[in-house]
């Protein structure tokens, strides 16, 4: 690897914590050394306290930020020779260590200190860095782990057999480096976990962790065991939907709770999940503790959900009996799947939280491949694993945790989604914490937003093929689906029925009525998987009440998709699933309200294009995002006993009420 350290960019940032920032940020960058929050580093600095005298601050990486967006701010300010002092101590349990940190903070507001400060303060080095880089993991998640990192760094690095993060290690460290330290030392290894760096300045330490990795890699590459060209491999299972939706279905009971379920099957996941020896593979832990809460344990190998639940129940029992203290079983979920027909699927409770397990486990992959080609990965033994799942930081974190969005790990899909009611749709469904696939005939939908909890799909709805490769996409990246909002539909120019052609009226049956009867048929089997069952939310219109001359082909059309959805209202409630349609009017801010057919509306009535859009009982107008609203309430717990319901949102129409 090269280092990314540029003169011209450092000086963008002032003073040694300046230069802390920008020299973690560059760690951040790459992926092959820290991932998601992994990783810390720190700085020593000398500053002035209220009575104006000199003290030591170490400035260590705070929790909750990531090295890759970090800032000053993120640094937690601890005065250096207490903390240093802690390490002295026999023994000190880990919720007091975490107390003590904080009670050694100079500043009250700064972020929580990292678990590994005190394995900062130990060294006597300015600046220290820390990664969980893989290829350094590749080397020492083997049985020969501890030889293979002397040999390769000679005196250069100590080295640290595993202990479980917290205070036990930063005491073995702080030993391990008294006794083992010498004027050629620039870092630490520490077995089954990752790699220190050390120096006076930022770009010193930077590149000596820089140079450890490289030299790592370079040996990985003489030992043919660093690119590794995926297996050739029998191609998916398809269509994925039915057996993937059904799996998010299990995982979704175990957790006890709505699950996001990404599924992955380049080149690189499918080998792996193909390979003769999966089955050794597979049950492997994680390659740094740092991982183990993110990813489980082990993955389930195939898709028996109740097998994995069972022997995970038995390995809780198994372990807990030794704690001191009583604990609380996690949800028994995998949150890997390795299955050689569909790929590797990654669960979490929200998109983004399965993005992350996708990403620690392709690292995974890569390092389980890395050191099974150097003679065999080894993970931590069990009980080092069920100690760090357990830990009682990891406990106090889950207690402090406040209730979900109403609709996080569930899945909706919306249509004609990128503009008026649809777009408004997509944003009050994920505020509310949804996964949402929004499919629209613009093609602009597919860069609407970037963000790892929407999938924007150009699809004409009036496509069978092209809906249900939109659903197949929607399954692989979600997993399921929970909730369907049909808005998709045209307004055609007034024309009365005198003037009304057949290819104009089937264009806007095809639209407005037929596309919504084939989604709903193909929805309907994954509808049904739904772990809070499916719900469906038709976007209808004033005019099925109360029709209006000039819209006969729209009036008619509505009117059918209406009758529609009270059909499908009375077929689908054996399955839970509710059915409901809102009946908006005069929303004003959508795609059909050109200007034209607004002034052609107005002038039917005879009246001006203002009067028109507060012409209802309320007089206030109606916008896209007080429709949006109702469709989640309508999809929410309020409504749990309604079905086959018609709610006018309209302002109050006098032909209708
Ligand atoms: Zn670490």
């Amino acid at each position: 690897m090269q280092s990314l350290w540029s003169d011209q960019e450092a000086v963008g940032f002032q003073g040694d914590l300046g230069l802390r920032v920008y020299s973690s940020r560059l760690l951040g960058r790459d992926p092959t050394l820290v991932l998601h929050g992994g990783g810390n580093t720190s700085v020593k600095l000398v500053e002035l306290n209220l009575h104006g005298e000199p003290e030591d601050i170490l400035y260590v990486k705070g929790s909750g930020w990531d090295l890759e967006t970090i800032e000053s701010a993120g640094f937690a300010p601890l005065r250096l020779a207490p903390v240093r002092r802690l390490a002295e101590l026999v023994s000190l349990s880990d919720p007091a260590m975490v107390n003590a940190l904080r009670t050694q903070m100079t500043r009250a507001d700064a972020p929580a200190p990292s678990v590994e400060s005190i394995l900062h303060a130990v060294i006597p080095h300015r600046y220290v860095d820390h990664t969980h880089a893989d290829a350094v993991l590749a080397l020492t998640d083997t049985a020969q782990g501890a030889e293979s990192a002397r040999e390769l760094y000679g005196d250069e690095v100590v080295v640290i057999p595993y202990v479980m993060p917290g205070f036990a290690l930063a005491r073995a460290c702080a030993e391990a480096y008294a006794a083992q330290a010498g004027p050629r030392t620039i870092g630490m290894v520490l077995l089954q976990h990752g790699v220190f760096s050390f120096g006076d300045t930022a770009r010193e330490s930077y590149e000596r962790m820089v140079a450890l990795v490289s030299r790592a890699e370079d040996r990985l590459r003489a030992r043919r065991a660093w690119d590794l060209p995926p297996e050739p491999l029998a191609p998916p299972v398809t269509p994925l939907r039915g057996p993937l939706a059904a799996l998010r279905s299990r995982v979704s009971k175990a957790a006890g709770r709505p699950m996001i379920l990404r599924t992955d099957q380049d080149p690189k996941s499918l080998g792996f999940a193909q390979r003769q020896d999966i089955a050794k593979l597979s049950q492997e832990g994680p390659m740094t503790p740092d991982h183990v809460i993110r990813t489980k344990c082990v993955p389930l190998l195939g898709d028996d959900v109740d097998a994995y639940v069972a022997a995970y129940q038995a390995y809780f029992v198994e372990h807990s009996a030794r704690c001191a203290e009583p604990v609380t079983m996690l949800d028994p979920a995998p949150r890997v799947i390795v299955d050689p027909r569909l790929g590797i699927c990654s669960a979490g409770v929200s998109a983004r939280d399965a993005d992350i397990v996708a990403d620690i486990y392709s690292h995974t992959v890569d390092t389980i491949l890395r050191a099974t080609a150097l003679g065999g990965y080894r993970a931590l033994p069990e009980a080092d694993l069920f100690d760090m799942e357990y830990w009682d930081l990891e406990q106090a974190k889950l207690r402090g945790a406040g209730a979900p969005p109403v609709f996080q790990g569930e899945v909706a899909l919306v249509t004609g989604a990128a503009s008026g009611i649809g777009r408004a749709c997509v944003d009050t469904l994920l505020a509310r914490g949804a996964a949402v696939v929004g499919l629209d005939r613009n093609p602009d939908i597919r860069g609407h937003h970037s963000r790892p909890d929407l999938l924007g799909l150009h699809c004409d709805v009036t496509e069978e093929a092209a809906v249900s490769a939109a659903l197949e996409s929607a399954v692989l990246r979600f997993g399921g689906l929970d909730m369907l909002v049909l808005n998709a539909g045209v307004f055609p120019p007034s024309t009365p029925v005198a003037a009304l052609d057949m290819t104009t009226w089937r264009a806007v049956m095809r639209v407005n009525l037929d596309a919504n009867l084939s989604l709903m048929r193909e929805a309907y089997p994954l509808l049904k998987l739904a772990p809070r069952s499916g719900r469906v939310v038709i976007i209808g219109s004033k005019n099925v009440p109360a029709p209006g001359p000039g819209a006969a082909a729209y009036s008619a059309s509505k009117a059918a998709l209406n009758q529609l959805a009270r059909v499908v209202a009375l077929e689908w409630g054996g399955d839970g699933i509710r059915v409901n349609t809102l009946h908006p009017n005069a929303v004003f801010d959508t795609g059909i309200w050109t200007g034209d057919v607004l002034e052609a509306r107005a002038a039917h009535y005879g009246i001006s294009v203002e009067q028109y859009q507060r012409r209802n009982v309320l007089g206030r107008p109606v916008t896209s995002r007080d429709v949006a609203e109702l469709v989640a309430e309508l999809c929410g717990p309020r409504f749990a006993c309604t079905t086959g319901a018609q709610v006018p949102v309209d302002g109050g129409n006098e032909r209708v009420i």
